[in-house]
């Protein structure tokens, strides 16, 4: 045991927080002993051998647990950063390849840098004889690609590939799928929302064509700590009985976990000081300290700020400190992540600074500091990031709250938040254009059939039946040989369903990160690049001309966007504004689902028309939100089909004597306040879901709440906050209730993403509204 330190690099700083009171909750972890077991004997003596090399004398328990779970069913792990989650599916896929030199296993990472990283520490087994590791993705040379689906036993790519490139063209890769005894799912809760709803399909598709050429797969998942595993796990694969395994055996370091609130500049409107001036004289203080700290923050223009002011901070005293902190980009090659990754754990560097959108690609092991700035949107990241935090057995994980509304709610409630337990991933695997496009594609990879029910589920004949009358497919009689009896045995089995047009590539036309087919591409002007897309349904609200676009943590400006042509042309942008539009929004019930009364209030949840036109939008400065301008657009309506909950109040829990103004506003902010909130319970972000209040829906026929996916189709966060709406209201009084400021604030009511610009919103009317609703709850029980 190494001797108790009386000061760490970190006690001066959390002093100064106490004194002054920015450090507003403070709590320890750890330290917890290792729990050690055997590596399971009936590994193949190859792996054993191959462990022993490493010098892995004993596993962790979970590492011994999930072997042997694997062994049975498929599995998911969810133990913590750092605690040795790829042993846990290396082991079981490496006994495989050596038990049957047939054997395949394909490996899927959301990223390229990760799937770099795995194939890195599959070759570090050197059973180089036994297992050829090979990455399928963009990047692999097209010459390279026949020589790898013939001789690679694991296929490391990622969901794009396997989508566009490798089940479409699954003849190709016979090879692979007759013999496919493996796939690896790592960081499966990056799959949820849009993403997860297309990866479950894809996922059903893959052991769709696996059954096709006589396999079966096992499926092996890690993901982070997310309230619900199995489920996730169970919806992607679509799979039953899934393994849990959730009792980390490694070692626990003893870890300071600090909430940190900048102080307050103004009263009365509850501004505080933000929060990148507040990190950067954190930064710089630990570092003089003697830290080393990995640094999490939004944007990359926010990294590149951040680095410069701590840079600054630091020449003043120390000149040379001041160069051994770096910006952590995207764009890296393999070969500049892993020089700067190698000088931060040699301690040449001291600090990184990196966008939260990295922090899956970054192989650093742990460091003394990890530092959080800003809610990065769910629990459940924040304590991936601070998972960090914890070289030699300690570590400092400090979060710095900005101005948003759950940021501070965080910090009004921090042992509220880090008890409770972290949000659920959600994800709809049957969210209908997502569901019927992959079914699509899946026609494509070989006829539908009865058989399907099995991976699609009982609704896909329904879906094919669309496709049908859409001219995607054409019946087919599943058995059309011969006679009364064929047809009968087809009038048992179901049609069959084959695509219309054979020659087609529909999965070109579907992208993951969509909700819809109908997209809008988005070119980088300067660079010719194709930075990505967006849904049709949103392009107008995000790449209307003139908007600030924010992509992978960095800014570009909207030159054109192309309504005939479907896209947008932008260029990188350096200016220091944001930009917000102004839109009117309205919604057509189209079909009730479900409905009930929840706290006074008739509570429904079903399929609604969104309809949006963007009238303008509003320029903002970064530094303090100030206002610059408001710029008018002619733009034509955009609709779109989707999932919602509304409500409607009890007349006696609105004022309905009100001004109407003042009823709005009361609506309207109640209704920012449970968005604000709703990412608590879903795992989605602010900008998944949109909302409408209105003191008169035409069908409604009363004063009306609607929130909604804002995704075409919807992915299942409507259905979610339906669920719980008892919990939403009351994670929004609260929010309402608790906050400082005297009528209404970026930490309350005001939304950064209001198409009304926040008007009008009163802060008091949503406090009485909720207030009596939750009244209303607590008398009925
Ligand atoms: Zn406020
Ligand atoms: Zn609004």
């Amino acid at each position: 045991m190494p001797p108790e330190r009386t000061t760490e690099p970190w006690s001066a700083l959390l002093q100064t927080g106490r004194d002054d009171g920015r450090l507003v909750h403070e709590e320890r972890e750890g330290p917890g002993a290792a729990r050690l077991a055997d590596a399971p004997p009936e590994l193949h003596r190859e792996v054993l051998g191959a462990l022993a090399r490493l010098g892995i004398e004993r596993l962790y328990s979970h590492q011994a647990q999930a072997v042997r779970a694997a062994w049975t069913s498929a599995t998911i792990v969810t133990t913590g950063t750092a605690s040795g989650k790829s042993l846990c599916f290396n082991l079981p896929t490496l006994d495989v390849l050596c038990r049957d030199p047939r054997a395949r296993a394909m490996y899927v990472y959301p990223t390229k840098a990760l799937a770099q990283d795995q194939a890195r520490a599959l070759a570090q087994f050197g059973l180089a004889k036994r297992v050829r590791p090979a990455i399928y993705d963009g990047d692999t040379p097209r010459e390279a690609r026949a020589q790898i689906r013939r001789t690679a036993n694991v296929v490391l790519t990622n969901p794009d590939m396997l989508h566009l490139g490798i089940l479409p063209n699954h003849a190709a890769w016979s090879e692979l799928f007759a013999n496919l005894a493996v796939v690896v799912l790592d960081e499966a809760h990056c799959y949820r929302g849009v993403f997860g709803s297309h990866m479950a399909n894809v996922l059903r598709r893959l052991r769709r064509i696996a059954a096709a050429y006589g396999t079966t797969p096992r499926f092996l998942l890690t993901s982070a700590t997310i309230a619900n595993p199995l489920e996730l796990a169970e919806r992607l694969t679509g799979l039953e009985h899934v393994q849990l395994i959730d009792d980390d055996g490694s070692p626990a370091p003893r870890r300071r976990i600090a909430v940190w609130n900048p102080p307050l500049t103004d009263e009365l409107q509850a501004r505080r000081r933000s929060p990148l001036g507040e990190a950067a004289q954190l930064l710089a203080q630990l570092l003089r300290d003697g830290a080393r700290a990995i640094c999490f923050i939004k944007s990359r223009k926010a990294v590149e700020l951040l680095s410069r002011l701590v840079r600054e901070d630091l020449s003043a005293t120390d000149a040379e400190l001041a160069q051994r902190i770096a910006p952590y980009r995207a764009g890296y090659t393999p070969q500049q992540r892993r020089e700067l990754e190698q000088r931060l754990v040699r301690g040449e560097l001291r600090a990184v600074i990196t966008t939260d959108a990295l922090e899956l690609g970054i192989d650093i092991g742990q460091l003394d500091a990890a530092l959080v700035v800003t809610f990065p949107g769910t629990v459940s990241s924040l304590r991936q990031m601070w998972g960090r935090a914890g070289r030699r057995g300690r570590g400092l994980a400090l979060y710095l709250a900005g101005e948003d509304a759950l940021d501070q709610f965080f910090c009004r409630h921090p042992e509220d938040f880090l008890s409770r337990p972290v949000e659920a991933a959600i994800l709809d695997h049957e969210s209908p254009l997502i569901f019927r496009s992959h079914l699509l594609c899946a026609a494509h990879e070989g006829p539908l059939s009865a058989a399907d029910a099995e991976y699609f589920g009982p609704r896909w004949e329904a879906a094919a039946e669309q496709l049908h009358s859409a001219g995607e497919l054409r019946r087919r009689p599943a058995y059309s040989s011969g006679g009364r009896d064929g047809e009968e045995a087809a009038a048992r089995a179901g049609a069959g369903y084959v695509p219309r047009r054979p020659g087609a590539y529909p999965a070109a036309e579907v992208s993951l990160r969509s909700a819809s087919a109908d997209t809008f591409a988005i070119v980088d002007v300067t660079s010719g690049e194709l930075l990505g897309s967006t849904e049709a349904a949103r392009a107008h609200s995000t790449v209307h001309e003139g908007a600030v676009y924010m992509h992978l943590g960095s800014s570009y400006e909207v030159r054109e966007l192309d309504l005939r042509r479907r896209r947008a042309l932008v260029a990188p942008f350096s200016g220091d504004t944001y930009t917000q539009p102004k839109r009117l929004t309205d919604t057509e019930i189209t079909r009730l689902l479900d409905r009930r009364q929840a706290l006074g209030a008739t509570l429904s949840f079903g399929e609604v028309t969104v309809t949006d036109t963007v009238l303008g939008y509003q320029r903002k400065r970064f530094a303090d939100h100030e206002h610059v301008e408001l710029v008018a657009l002619d733009l034509p309506p955009t609709a779109f089909a989707t999932q919602a909950l509304w409500f409607e109040p009890d007349a006696d829990q609105l004022d309905c004597e009100l001004p109407l103004e003042a009823l709005l506003g009361a609506l309207h902010a109640t209704e920012h306040a449970q968005i604000a909130v709703l990412p608590l319970i879903a795992m989605c972000d602010r900008w998944d879901i949109g909302g409408l209040s209105t003191n008169l829906h035409a069908q409604t026929g009363g004063p009306s709440i609607f929130i909604y996916d804002a995704h075409p189709g919807g992915i299942g966060i409507a259905r979610c906050a339906f669920a719980r709406f008892e919990e939403l209201c009351e994670d929004a009084a609260r929010l309402i209730g608790e906050c400082p400021c005297a009528d209404g604030c970026p930490s309350c009511v005001q939304s950064p993403k209001c198409g009304n610009l926040n008007e009008p919103l009163s802060k008091s009317g949503a406090r009485l509204l909720l207030e009596r609703m939750l009244r209303t709850g607590a008398a009925a029980l």
